[in-house]
C-alpha cells in the first residue's frame, strides 16, 4: 500500500514509527520537492493503518489509482496524484 502526500519530515516520522513496530516502510520520494509517500507492504498493511491510525481515512472502495501523468499509484481516495499534483478524473462510479 502506498500512503502518499506526506511531507519529507512527515514521511520520515511515520517510517520511524512503523519500524518501531517492526514494519518495513519504504520512503519515496516524489516528483513535488518536499512530497513523499510512504511504502508498506500489504502484508503489513493492517499493523501499518494501526500505527499511524489511517484505516478510517484510508476505508475507501476501489481501485487505487494510476497517475496519468507520472504512473504513480495513489490510494482511491485521493483527488490528486501524492506524487506530481495531476487531478484525477472523476471517474468514480456512484
Ligand atoms: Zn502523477
Amino acid at each position: 500500500m502506498l500512503i502518499g502526500g506526506l511531507s519529507d519530515a512527515d514521511a520520515q516520522v511515520r517510517r520511524s514509527l512503523l519500524r518501531a513496530q517492526g514494519v518495513t516502510a519504504i520512503v519515496r520520494i516524489g516528483h513535488i520537492p518536499g512530497i513523499s509517500g510512504l511504502w508498506v507492504q500489504e502484508e503489513d498493511r493492517d499493523l501499518a493503518e494501526t500505527v499511524l491510525q489511517i484505516g478510517e481515512e484510508s476505508e475507501v472502495a476501489g481501485p487505487d489509482q494510476v497517475c496519468p501523468r507520472c504512473s504513480e499509484t495513489s490510494p482511491p481516495n485521493f483527488g490528486m496524484c501524492w506524487s506530481c499534483s495531476a487531478s484525477f478524473p472523476e471517474t468514480r462510479e456512484a
